[in-house]
C-alpha cells in the first residue's frame, strides 16, 4: 500500500473554504471515510456476521457516525456521552459495544437500558452490574481479556498489556463465564485489545489466533457458547511518510486462515468476527487546516500557527509524527528546518520538531495530516484556547460545516448563573 501524504484538497479549495470558515478547522474526506468502510467489509465478508463497532473515542461526530451506519456498522462506545451519540444516529442495542472501564452505575444502567452489548473489564463488574440490574441479565455478554505480560508478534511489534488497566486475567476469565452463565446469560463474547496503532498487517491475525484458542478452551471447558470474537481497534495508521499502510484485505485474510485452522475445528464455524477500529476507520480521512501567522528566528526557526494542542493533542502528548503538507507548495524542496508550534503557554505545544519543510512564509496554509481521528475528540480548553470548527467534504465536494468553533460563550457556559455571568456571557 503506497503511502504518499498527499492532500485531499488544493489550496485553492482551502482558500474557498476559508472565506466562510476560518482557520483552524478539521476537515473530513467523505468520499476516503466511504472506501474504507467498503474495503473493510469486504475483507471481512468471508465471515457472515462480521461487524465493525466503530471507536466513537476516535471521532464523536453524528455526520462521521451516519455514514459508518449506512453501512451497517455499530459504534463502541465507553461513556454516557458516546452512547448518546450512537442512539442520536439510530443504533439499536445490537450495534452497540458498550467497552468501558471504571464505569459508573449509571452508564452501566443506560447501556443495559439501551440493549447494547456490555462488554465487563473486571470480574467485580459482574456484581456492580448485579447491584444495578437485579437477577435480569442480558442474554448476550462480553468479556474483555488482558493475557498479562508482553504481547510480541515475532517480528519486533511489541506491546505490554502486564501494564495496561484493562481486562481480566486469564484465571479470572474462565470463572468470569462461568458466573455470568449462573446468572443466565447465554451467548458469551471475548474481547482484547493489545497493541496499539499497529502499522503490520499481522497484529490481527496474531491476536485472533491467541483469542481463538482461548475461546475454543473456555467453550469446553465451561459449556459457554461464543456468539462472536471481538478484536477490538489498535489497527494502526502510517502516519509517516516512509511508513507502509495496513492492507485490509490482507488482515482479513490473516484472520479467515486462523479461523478455518482453529475455530472451524473446534465446532465454532458459526462465531462471528467483531472488531471495534477507531483510528484506522477514521484518521487518515482528517485534515487540520491551520494557518502560519508568525515566523520567529531565535535559536532555532519556529513557526507560529493559529492551531495549537488544543485542536490536535497527540504530538503534545506523546510525541506523536503528523505529517505536514504547505498547501501549494506540494512539489516544493524541503529545504527548510522549522518547529511548527501553536500558541499555548507549554513547550510542548509542538505540532512538528526540527521537520524538513518548504520556506514558510506567513499567510500559508498548512494541513496537518491524519488528524479525523484522535483529533479533534482529544481537544481540552487549556489558557481558554477555543475548539475549532469541523468541516465535512462530502462526496460531491461541497464543505459542509458540521460542528461550528467554539466561541467564549461556551467557554464560560457552565458560569452561568454565576455572580459573573453578566460579565463573561454576552446575550
Ligand atoms: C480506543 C479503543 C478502540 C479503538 O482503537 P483504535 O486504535 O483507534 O482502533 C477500540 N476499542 C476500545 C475498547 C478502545 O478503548
Amino acid at each position: 500500500m503506497s503511502n504518499e501524504k498527499r492532500p485531499f484538497i488544493t489550496k485553492e479549495q482551502a482558500e474557498e473554504i476559508i472565506k466562510d470558515i476560518p482557520t483552524p478547522f478539521h476537515i473530513y474526506d467523505e468520499a476516503g471515510i466511504r472506501r474504507n468502510c467498503e474495503a473493510v467489509k469486504k475483507a471481512f465478508a468471508w465471515n457472515p456476521g462480521f461487524r465493525e463497532y466503530f471507536a466513537v473515542k476516535a471521532n464523536p461526530n453524528p455526520y462521521i457516525l451516519k455514514i459508518m451506519s449506512e453501512y451497517d456498522f455499530g459504534f463502541d462506545c465507553s461513556s454516557e456521552a458516546e452512547l448518546v451519540l450512537a442512539d442520536a444516529v439510530g443504533a439499536d442495542g445490537a450495534h452497540i459495544m458498550f467497552s468501558s472501564n471504571e464505569t459508573p452505575a449509571r452508564e452501566y444502567a443506560m447501556a443495559y437500558n439501551m440493549g447494547a452489548i456490555i462488554n465487563l473489564d473486571d470480574i467485580t463488574h459482574i456484581d456492580f452490574l448485579k447491584d444495578i440490574i437485579g437477577d435480569k441479565f442480558p442474554e448476550t455478554m462480553s468479556i474483555r481479556y488482558n493475557p498479562g505480560g508482553v504481547f510480541d508478534m515475532g517480528n519486533g511489534i511489541m506491546d505490554n498489556p502486564g501494564d495496561a488497566k484493562y481486562g481480566m486475567t486469564t484465571e479470572q476469565l474462565y470463572d468470569a463465564y462461568a458466573q455470568l452463565a449462573s446468572h443466565g446469560v447465554k451467548k458469551f463474547g471475548i474481547h482484547a485489545f493489545l497493541a496499539s496503532n499497529t502499522v503490520t498487517n499481522d497484529y490481527y491475525p496474531v491476536l485472533a489466533g491467541q483469542l481463538f484458542e482461548l475461546a475454543a478452551d473456555i467453550e469446553k471447558k465451561t459449556g459457554c457458547k461464543f456468539a462472536f470474537i471481538n478484536l477490538s481497534g489498535g489497527v494502526g495508521v502510517a502516519y509517516r511518510p516512509e511508513q507502509t499502510s495496513n492492507d485490509i484485505m490482507a488482515i482479513g485474510e490473516g484472520v479467515r486462515k486462523k479461523y478455518e485452522e482453529i475455530l472451524v475445528p473446534a465446532g465454532m464455524g458459526d462465531v462471528a468476527i467483531y472488531c471495534e477500529m477507531g483510528r484506522f476507520m477514521s484518521a487518515p480521512y482528517g485534515a487540520l487546516v491551520t494557518r502560519a501567522i508568525h515566523a520567529k528566528h531565535i535559536y532555532k526557526e519556529y513557526i507560529g500557527v493559529d492551531a495549537c494542542a488544543v485542536n490536535l493533542m497527540r504530538p503534545a502528548m506523546y510525541g506523536a509524527y503528523h505529517h505536514i503538507t504547505v498547501l501549494g507548495k506540494e512539489n516544493a524542496p524541503a529545504d527548510h528546518v522549522y518547529d511548527v508550534v501553536g500558541a499555548l503557554c507549554e513547550n510542548n505545544d509542538k505540532f512538528a520538531i526540527d521537520r524538513d519543510l518548504p520556506e514558510i512564509v506567513t499567510g500559508d496554509i498548512l494541513y496537518i495530516h491524519d488528524t479525523g481521528g484522535h483529533g479533534y475528540s482529544m481537544g481540552y480548553n487549556y489558557n481558554g484556547r477555543l475548539k475549532s470548527a469541523e468541516v465535512l467534504l462530502t462526496e460531491s465536494g461541497e464543505a459542509k460545516l458540521i460542528r461550528r468553533a467554539e466561541t467564549l460563550n461556551d467557554y464560560f457556559a457552565t458560569l452561568d448563573g454565576t455572580e459573573f455571568a453578566g460579565k463573561l456571557l454576552s446575550k
